[in-house]
């Protein structure tokens, strides 16, 4: 089985924190789906296997005309399809637009809470409120979803760790079937970065960071979400079929400008320009080596609960370390990285790549 990723790159205003590909010129849009509805033309027949999962993600897919999205599902065909999800801003949420989405066949919505606290909302640039996130959340129930995923993120300037709990309390209360909770990243060149060079904002601490992070984990596996992922949680049944087949190393297609797709040998990648993208401009290729493929396997699988096959890593002189050091543990066949470890994932990651 297979996925089909579609990118919306437009915002309507852009958060402070956000160096994605996205723009905030929105009258290209018809355009744009116009070139969407061109590619799923030629190239949905490039997925040998049945479509399993469809995703529209971002920018901020609810920025398009639900009616569009509707279309685009129609192209793409919805026969084999069990999950298509769209991401939205809680902000965009009609009882219309919710409707037409259902009907189209969407059955899960992942929408960016990000926060619970209208001042923090504001100042990462964030254009709701916690009250449009509540609304949004019961419209959405009514209109017959009934998989939902919110995102949180922590480690945001001034958010305190009681800040912290209340969000994560807050977001527990609407009863998602899933959460993403990311650590703040500050990226080169975002209004965020600027505001810290200015003195105006200040990063939170490491500690404080760990500890947001442990916190989340013990209170999220009480409230019975399974952590299937280093920033994903669900409750049974409710994992994200469609990244999950990012992890699993799947092959899916990406449509849309700055999309990539993965054939299990090479990637390719649309480019990241509307512009070039409405255009028809072709698409870069690069095959992925031996290795390539392994660095991604150790890279996707040990973000994982599920891990790596202890076999298939090479160094097993390196994994054996980690394990004494208790970053690692053994899970059957598997290695999985410990809570300690997962605050170090990604050095752990680049310690077992080659
Ligand atoms: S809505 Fe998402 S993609 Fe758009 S600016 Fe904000 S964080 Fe970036």
């Amino acid at each position: 089985m297979a996925g089909l990723y579609v990118h919306i790159p437009f915002c309507q205003t852009r958060c402070r924190y956000c160096d994605f590909y996205s723009t905030t010129v929105l009258h290209r849009r018809e355009a744009y789906v116009a070139a969407l509805l061109r590619e799923i033309g030629s190239r949905k027949q490039e997925l040998t296997e049945p479509i399993r999962t469809i995703y529209f993600g971002g920018g901020t897919p609810s920025q398009l005309r639900a009616e569009d999205i509707a279309r685009l599902i129609e192209a793409i065909g919805t026969e084999t399809a069990e999950e298509i999800t769209v991401e939205m801003n809680p902000g965009d949420a009609d009882e219309t637009y919710l409707t037409t989405l259902r009907r189209a066949g969407v059955n899960r919505l992942s929408m960016g809470v990000q926060s619970m606290h209208d001042e923090r909302l504001r100042l990462i640039g964030r254009r709701h409120t916690a009250a449009q996130a509540r609304e949004a959340v019961s419209m959405a129930r009514k209109a017959g979803f009934e998989n939902l995923s919110l995102d949180l993120i922590y480690g945001l300037p001034g958010q305190t760790m009681a800040e912290w709990q209340e969000d994560v309390e807050q977001l527990l209360a609407l009863k998602p079937e899933h959460i993403s909770a990311y650590c703040l990243q500050w990226e080169e060149g975002t209004a965020l970065m600027q505001m810290m060079e200015r003195g105006e904002v200040e990063m939170t601490d490491d500690e404080t960071e760990m500890a947001m992070y442990d916190w989340l984990m013990e209170r999220l596996q009480e409230a019975g979400y399974a952590h299937y992922e280093v920033s994903n949680f669900a409750r049974p049944g409710f994992a994200s079929r469609h990244n999950s087949s990012y992890w699993d190393n799947t092959p899916y297609l990406g449509i849309g400008a700055a999309a990539h797709s993965y054939d299990g040998k090479i990637r390719s990648s649309n480019p990241a320009d509307i512009a070039q993208y409405i255009r028809g401009a072709a698409r870069e290729e690069e095959v992925l080596t031996e290795d390539d493929r392994y660095n991604e396997r150790i890279m996707l699988g040990l973000r994982t609960a599920r891990g790596v096959a202890r076999t298939e890593i090479r160094d097993g002189q390196a994994v054996e370390r980690l394990i004494q050091r208790g970053l690692l543990r053994e899970e059957g066949t598997h290695v999985v990285a410990t809570r300690q470890g997962l605050h170090i994932l990604n050095s752990i990651i680049e310690t077992l790549m080659i």
